[in-house]
């Protein structure tokens, strides 16, 4: 999970404070070398951190906290708002030009993410607001910087404008521009040319364009994983482009968090987006309130409804739940529940979103094994059709076969299946109980 180490020190600090009747200045000073330890130690700018803490100690030792009824409390607020503000306060929008379509700028340094990042917009701008882009390849030095926006031009059943890579750039991007008026496509995402270190002949280029087409839109897509170097990244494009927003790529593989937390405060731009994966439905718009309260163990259960919204279809999930009441559920509706709980996501990464379920005991060290679900998914996939609706069918030989099917042993093949008859079992009485309530209630 990205924030993990920092995650886990800033939850112990404000545990120490959480239940106090009086916070001492003591208790502050002690609170707050914690969380500048903690931050640091997270890779944050330095002098982003001096601020920060000098925030915090001044309104934690002000009338705010002394005159609460519950100043612990009060403390682990102030530091919540803090934490939000310094990644950007309220999320930001995504424009939208008056006249479409709206024109976005993509730029960064060759393996920021730039062009997946690209796809997954276009990807998000359908899916949540319904539009219609055009990707656009401009990046003419990398061969296959153009094929890779292709590809994934096709996975997305989306238009590419490409010219090949003898063409301008400033010429593809303003021709791209005239097709999406045209066609009357609503979004235009320009994938530009990244370099391994920033020079002057691609600042001038992107320059160029910039002054060409006016975007409405220049994201810088960094790499979170490069920590303090993806700030002064971005402190260098931004001061020569004046970029509108920051896409943050790889989080999900950042531990530390460093950049997320520096790059407002340094670049004055917010971090609009987060990517999460390599999959293309794996960039998040960044939410810096709920962000902060993942960090503080406070949960996030917005994000977690509207992954489930994204991901669940709401009447197929009352269908299968109506299938358990009856104990009709077969395995092929169990696979189906899986493949929707595993959309959203790394389990992980969803009790990160239930508050406090990190503190519980037994789940705060559990370590969910991706490969287990993967393993009862063969098993289940190995089954015929007829033996997924009727488990009863299942006897010694078919169970082997099963087995040599999945690669599983007969061993976890006979568990999944008797996990799944007391599944059964259990739901039946569960309905059974709730009936009788029901029918004692009618009675009166
Ligand atoms: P570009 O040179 O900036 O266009 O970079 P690419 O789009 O080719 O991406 C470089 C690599 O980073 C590819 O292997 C991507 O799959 C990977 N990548 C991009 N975004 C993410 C992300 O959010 N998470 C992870 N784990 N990998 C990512």
């Amino acid at each position: 999970m990205a924030f993990e180490g920092l995650a886990d020190r800033l939850q112990n600090t404000i545990q120490k404070i959480k239940g106090k009747g009086k916070v001492t200045e003591q208790d502050v000073k002690e609170m707050t070398r914690e969380v500048r330890l903690a931050l640091l130690e997270a890779d944050v700018n330095f002098k982003v951190v001096k601020d920060f803490i000098k925030n915090i100690k001044e309104r934690a030792v002000g009338q705010e906290v002394m005159e609460s009824l519950t100043p612990g409390q009060q403390v682990i607020k102030i530091v919540k708002e803090e934490l939000t503000a310094l990644m950007g306060g309220e999320e930001s929008r995504i424009a939208a030009a008056d006249r479409p379509p709206t024109v976005i700028m993509m730029v960064g340094l060759q393996g920021a993410g730039k062009t997946t990042t690209t796809g997954k917009l276009a990807n998000l701008l359908r899916k949540k607001y319904n539009r219609k882009p055009l990707l656009v390849a401009a990046d003419v030095y990398r061969p296959a910087a153009i094929d890779q926006l292709e590809t994934l031009g096709k996975q997305l059943d989306m238009p590419v404008y490409s010219a090949g890579t003898d063409a301008n750039p400033v010429d593809i991007a303003n021709e791209a521009l005239e097709k999406a008026k045209e066609e009357h496509l609503d979004y235009v995402l320009i994938d530009t040319a990244g370099r391994l270190h920033i020079d002057g002949d691609l600042m001038d280029e992107l320059i160029q364009i910039k002054n060409n087409v006016s975007p409405d839109e220049i994201f810088l897509v960094v790499d979170a994983m490069t920590g303090q170097d993806a700030v002064n990244v971005a402190e260098s494009f931004n001061e020569q482009l004046d970029v509108s927003g920051v896409v943050l790529t790889k989080l999900d593989g950042d531990t530390r968090g460093g950049a997320a937390l520096s790059i407002k405060a340094v670049t004055d731009k917010p971090i609009k987006f987060a990517g999460m994966g390599e999959k293309l439905d794996q960039l998040e718009v960044f939410h810096p309130e709920r962000m902060a309260s993942r960090i503080l163990g406070m949960g996030d259960v917005l994000s977690l409804i509207e992954k489930a919204q994204d991901n669940v279809d709401e009447k197929r999930a009352k269908e299968l739940e109506e299938k358990m009441r009856s104990a009709s559920f077969t395995f092929d509706d169990f696979l189906e529940q899986m493949g929707q709980v595993r959309n959203m996501g790394p389990l992980e990464d969803l009790l990160d979103m239930i508050p406090g379920a990190n503190k519980m005991k037994g789940l705060k060290n559990v370590e969910f094994d991706e490969k287990q679900i993967a393993h009862v998914e063969a098993i289940i996939q190995s089954m015929t059709a007829q033996e997924r609706q009727d488990p009863s069918l299942l006897n010694a030989s078919r169970r082997k076969r099963i087995a040599r099917g999945s690669g599983r042993s007969v061993s976890e093949v006979n568990r999944l299946i008797k996990q799944f008859d007391e599944m059964k079992k259990m739901m039946k009485q569960m309905t059974n109980m709730q009936q009788g309530k029901k029918g004692k209630k009618g009675k009166k």
